[in-house]
């Protein structure tokens, strides 16, 4: 299995300056390249290629001992590796008949990853095995920086990358061959409903709210956000208000992660085979009219911004739940999502009368009254047991 891993970086203040140094090189070299296609492509309908412009490497960092030579040669190749496929994305949408953008270029802000390719090659995990407390990672032109490891790294280390987010660095180390870790069977299963109010909603009747800070931090993101509007282009104001907003989407992002490892681990422990809806699907059938549950105060403002956050939930939900299914050894089912919320899951009955209110399911033909979440999860597992069985037979 390939997983990936992200630490928080604690570089030294002069490591962190070198840091920022070396993305903004790469991001200048990134610039340089795209600028060196564009005008062989207008002046003379030449296309440039990435193994035209990864030959020239070599002079571009004779060139600049001090500037662009202090990096490794490998990840500025991976830079135009990056190039490359911006372009061709760029063509194959062209060919599809689509009109796309052409590749832009990066500013300031716009550019926040440089990989290295390869552990090793201008770069090292665990540069320092020897320390008793702490682990490194070695960086060409940086040094070895400290790294918080909060968890384990298992499998062969592949790939690094180092990522800027607002003021912290992060180290994202690609691994593979991690090995599968199962789980003893439980014989339980379980079909899961995602919504707004409930993140997850179980067959067996749990309900997994969304966390509370998470209502909060959505709450001050959407007033960060209106007090951004209110400041002038190229003020003082307007920059501290810009990276407030960003430190929020950071919270929102970390706060749903870490929320999403524990639910769905919560469900891997529990359930052998886990049913859910496929979200593609269900993202264009689901109604925008849902309830958000005791949503504070200035809920017509806010409501809008506090449902998109809650919604983007369940595709890392999933994502998180995918990783943790396939490493437990559980088996994860996608069901479709059609009327799974106003079937009755005692007798059959299909009508959206039996949709009382958003919380509330009464069949309108046998009587059955269950929490609306509740009963659409058990016609999910329903379904999943019915695509299961299917597939055993065929
Ligand atoms: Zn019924």
């Amino acid at each position: 299995m390939r997983r990936s891993l992200k630490f928080l970086l604690r570089p030294t203040t002069r490591q962190a300056a070198a840091l920022a140094s070396c993305l903004e090189e790469h991001r200048q070299l990134y610039n340089a390249a795209l600028e060196h296609r564009r005008t062989a492509y207008a002046k003379a309908g030449v296309s440039i290629r990435y193994g035209d412009q990864s030959a020239e490497l070599k002079h571009i960092r004779g060139d600049d001992p001090d500037g662009q030579g202090r990096w490794s040669f490998s990840s500025q190749q991976a830079t135009l590796r990056r190039l490359d496929k911006a372009f061709r994305a760029f063509f194959d949408r062209v060919k599809a008949g689509r009109t796309p953008g052409f590749p832009r270029f990066k500013g300031r802000g716009r550019f926040d990853t440089v990989e290295w390719p390869k552990d090793g090659d201008g770069c090292r995990w665990d540069s320092q095995p020897g320390h008793p407390t702490a682990t490194f990672v070695r960086l060409q032109g940086v040094g070895h920086v400290r790294v918080h490891r909060h968890r384990p790294v298992k499998g062969r280390v592949k790939t690094i990358s180092v990522k800027r987010e607002g003021s912290r660095w992060y180290v994202i180390l690609s691994c593979d061959e991690v090995p599968a870790e199962p789980l003893p069977a439980t014989g339980a299963v379980a079909g899961i409903d995602l919504g707004v109010a409930s993140l997850v909603t179980t067959s067996d009747g749990t309900h997994v709210a969304n966390p509370r800070h998470l209502a909060a931090t959505a709450d001050r993101l959407a007033t960060a956000q209106r007090d951004l509007a209110r400041t002038k282009r190229g003020s003082t104001r307007r920059r501290k208000a810009v990276a407030r907003v960003a430190a929020l989407h950071a919270t929102v992002r970390r706060q749903r992660l870490d929320h999403a490892h524990k639910t769905a681990l919560a469900l891997v422990r529990d359930y052998d085979m886990i049913v859910h809806e496929d979200l593609r699907i269900a993202n264009m059938t689901r109604s925008a009219s849902g309830t958000i549950e005791a949503p504070g105060r200035n809920v017509a403002a806010k409501s809008g911004l506090n449902r998109s956050i809650l919604d983007a939930g369940w595709g890392v939900f999933l994502t998180v739940l995918a990783y943790k299914a396939e490493s437990a050894g559980r088996e994860l089912i996608a069901v479709e999502p059609r009327n799974t919320s106003r079937t009755c899951a005692e007798c059959g009955h299909v009508a959206k009368e039996n949709r009382v209110t958003q919380a509330a399911f009464a069949c309108t033909a046998c009587g059955h009254a269950a929490h609306a979440d509740v009963n659409a999860a058990v016609n999910i597992l329903r379904a999943g047991l019915a695509l299961r069985e299917a597939a055993q037979a065929a």
